[in-house]
């Protein structure tokens, strides 16, 4: 008998979790609230990353003249809508015809653990019970809204009310300064808005290696951005057309709107976890072992949900491992996940990625690194292209040569550093970027020189 597998949330977690797993044979019966896909396609990394787009052509038109021509842009809102509308039903589309081709069983409802081996989805017609010999929980999560924030939609937004907002601010606060605060940033000052950024620390992208975030906050302030260091917003008051925004240290950003970008909350609430012994930590997140099993063995996690690296790709790497235990291939073909070799990108201008090790933490644990850097400004690439901001960084071994990570700021840093990533997976030499004869001229030149 095929293993019956009962996944909630059709997120990139879920999904993969059940594309693998019905690929394998398991019996997959798939159920989300909303739309398969999640929130990474509906809420979070699509249409922040459409915006983003719409925004940066909006820039390259601001660079006409150092192409040698002139141009005007304007922003079409109602266009900007259906754009993002768009992209999300094609990819929609496209996950659900990927499950339904492996015949996963799609439920759209809202499930909840009734028992160790018992799920329950409640539809619009009625109750369906599921027996299940494993369970994946892959339910995501969603903004955190601070009880000093009085979110209303229009003028004080959560980042899931700005795709886009009913109209473009004035003057944009964004409250946060992480990865996301730094995107939105980018997204509305290239949408034409005044931007205001609350750092709550003495540099933004916290935990990021300095010398990137020093380069994102110089682009930052060459645009206009007004950045307010070491200020913690406390609070939001609106007075007509003006919003302030009070900090504990008794600034006060003013402005026209707001959007809180503070971090996400687990969606565990209501998910029956007690009723089959699985245990939450305090702020709601499922622990899991190396194998994304819970404290129950069969009850698996995956995503933000486990409260790892909350990126999407993860959450989809996350999916496949389970599929593969679930289904009994780990012993032949598992590599477990190894967060710390996980690529990832910052949607800025410039853009901003980075994999493995990162430096100042290494230097501070005393591990000793052979750093090696080159600007774009060196390559015939980036000054065809007219933009040579930035730099490739590469971090190896001084005895052996491994490649251990790196950061990439610049233009198609996000795409760039999928080379980096390989090489850290696969335990590639500095030598072996050095040996690649590469395209010319192309950005990533930049890689196997900053490999020299
Ligand atoms: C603004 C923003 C931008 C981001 N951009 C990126 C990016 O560019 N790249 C990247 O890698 N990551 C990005 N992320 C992070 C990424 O969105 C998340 O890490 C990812 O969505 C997590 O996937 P998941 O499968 O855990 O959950 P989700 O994508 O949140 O999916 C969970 C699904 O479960 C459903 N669900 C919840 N509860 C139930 C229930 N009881 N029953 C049925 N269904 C349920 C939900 O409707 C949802 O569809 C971004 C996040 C934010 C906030």
């Amino acid at each position: 008998m095929s293993v019956r597998f009962v996944i909630v949330g059709g997120g990139p977690g879920g999904n993969t979790a059940a594309t693998v797993a019905a690929r394998y044979g398991a019996e997959v019966t798939l159920i989300e609230r909303d739309l398969v896909g999640g929130s990474a396609h509906l809420w979070d990394c699509v249409p922040s990353k459409a915006m983003i787009a719409t925004g940066g052509f909006l820039s390259e038109l601001e660079r006409a003249e150092v192409m040698g021509l002139a141009a005007d842009g304007r922003l079409d809102l109602p266009a900007l809508r259906e754009r993002i509308a768009h992209i999300e039903q094609r990819l929609h589309g496209s996950i659900c015809d990927l499950l339904s081709s492996q015949g996963v069983r799609m439920i759209q409802g809202t499930g909840r653990l009734k028992g160790p081996h018992e799920v329950i989805a409640e539809t619009a017609d009625g109750v369906v019970e599921l027996e299940a010999d494993a369970i994946l929980l892959a339910t995501g999560s969603r903004p955190r809204i601070p009880d000093w924030a009085q979110v209303d939609g229009k003028r004080v937004l959560t980042t899931r009310q700005a795709y886009p907002p009913p109209e473009i601010p004035g003057h944009l606060i964004v409250i946060g300064s992480g990865v996301t605060g730094v995107e939105f940033t980018h997204m509305f000052r290239s949408l034409g808005s005044e931007v205001t950024l609350i750092v709550s620390r003495q540099q933004v992208l916290p935990g990021k290696d300095p010398e990137v975030a020093a380069a994102l906050e110089a682009e930052f302030l060459r645009r206009g951005v007004h950045l307010y260091k070491g200020a913690r917003a406390a609070g939001i008051d609106l007075e007509g057309e003006t919003l302030k925004v009070r900090c504990d240290d008794g600034r006060v950003a003013i402005g026209t709107h707001a959007v809180l970008a503070i971090g996400s909350i687990p969606n565990s609430d209501g998910l029956g976890l007690d009723t089959a012994g699985v245990t939450a930590d305090a702020g709601g997140y499922v622990p899991v072992n190396h194998h994304l099993q819970s404290n129950v063995g069969h009850i698996y996690v995956a995503g933000d949900l486990s409260g790892k690296l909350p990126l999407s790709s993860v959450a989809a790497m996350q999916g496949r491992k389970i599929a593969e235990h679930v289904m009994g291939l780990h012993t032949r073909t598992h590599r477990h996940l190894d967060y710390e070799k996980a690529a990832s990108a910052i949607f800025t201008e410039p853009e901003i990625a980075d994999v493995g090790v990162a430096e100042a933490e290494a230097f501070a644990e005393g591990r000793k690194l052979r750093v090696t850097k080159v600007p774009f400004s060196a390559n015939a690439k980036a000054l065809i292209e007219g933009d040579s901001r930035g730099f490739v960084k590469i971090i190896s071994d001084p005895a052996t040569g491994v490649v251990l990570g790196g950061s990439i700021v610049g233009r198609g840093a996000a795409e760039l550093i999928s080379v980096l990533a390989l090489a850290v997976t696969c335990n590639l030499k500095v030598n072996d970027l050095v040996d690649s004869v590469l395209v010319h001229p192309a950005l990533s030149e930049s890689l196997a020189d900053a490999a020299e």
